[in-house]
């Protein structure tokens, strides 16, 4: 089956480890922004260089730069089979982008599926969370420890906190949310493709019900 779709959510959501298992069960690319740009600031290329003060601080990359990157990545020959978006389009110029790349491709989102939790616990999760800089495995301090304290089970590197998973970035990350990403979840209701999931309680049980809302497509 070909599914286009588009995974949303505040950050802290679970989008990240939601898009993985969903990729693995359709078997389409995961198509994750914030993980494209992180493996450029890694990387040290010339984007990387570029974007690096936007992560750090927790602002939205400007909508040029990322217009370029995901057209050359939804262009490749494996999003043709489908594909999971994670944390894209976050914006309305950006869903006008997506609009207009798919447009070009002669294909449309299937679905829009919005995780939601209270803000409390999207602080709580956020704080708690750590991340492999070498292979980009996600661990959570009470949820998911990793079985040796920092390190990574996957390939031994040490763990780190993304810097905006620091308090007052996180803060600031809600508030952007709100402002510039509800109004594209609006488009997506308004078009009747969006899909609200809660996004409470353990990754399994958040991950049938996204399945029960692919199934209900
Ligand atoms: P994420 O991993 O999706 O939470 O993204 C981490 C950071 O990458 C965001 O706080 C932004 O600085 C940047 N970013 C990711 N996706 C986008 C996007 N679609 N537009 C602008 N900036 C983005």
């Amino acid at each position: 089956m070909r599914m286009r779709i588009v995974l949303m959510g505040p950050p802290g959501v679970g989008k990240g480890t939601q898009a993985r298992k969903l990729t693995q069960r359709l078997r389409v690319p995961h198509v994750s922004t914030g993980d494209m740009l992180r493996e450029a600031i890694h990387g040290g290329t010339a984007l990387g260089r570029r974007v690096r003060p936007y992560l750090d601080q927790g602002r939205l990359v400007p909508d040029e730069l990322m217009e370029e990157m995901i057209a050359e990545r939804l262009s490749k020959d494996d999003a043709r089979a489908g594909f999971v978006l994670d944390g894209f389009p976050r914006t309305l110029e950006q869903l006008a982008t997506l609009d207009r790349v798919l447009g070009r491709l002669g294909v449309t989102v299937d679905r829009a599926f919005v995780l939601s939790v209270p803000e409390a616990e999207l602080v709580r999760r956020l704080s708690g969370r750590r991340v492999c800089p070498e292979c980009g495995a996600l661990f959570h301090l009470d949820s998911r420890a990793p079985t040796a304290a920092g390190v990574c089970d996957a390939c031994g590197s040490a763990l780190v906190q993304r810097p905006d998973d620091d308090e007052n970035v996180v803060r600031h990350r809600l508030e952007i949310y709100a402002a510039q990403t509800l109004p594209v979840i609006q488009a997506y209701r308004e078009r009747g493709i969006h899909h609200e999931v809660d996004g409470a309680g353990e990754m399994d049980e958040v991950f049938e019900r996204i399945l029960r809302g692919l199934r209900d497509a």
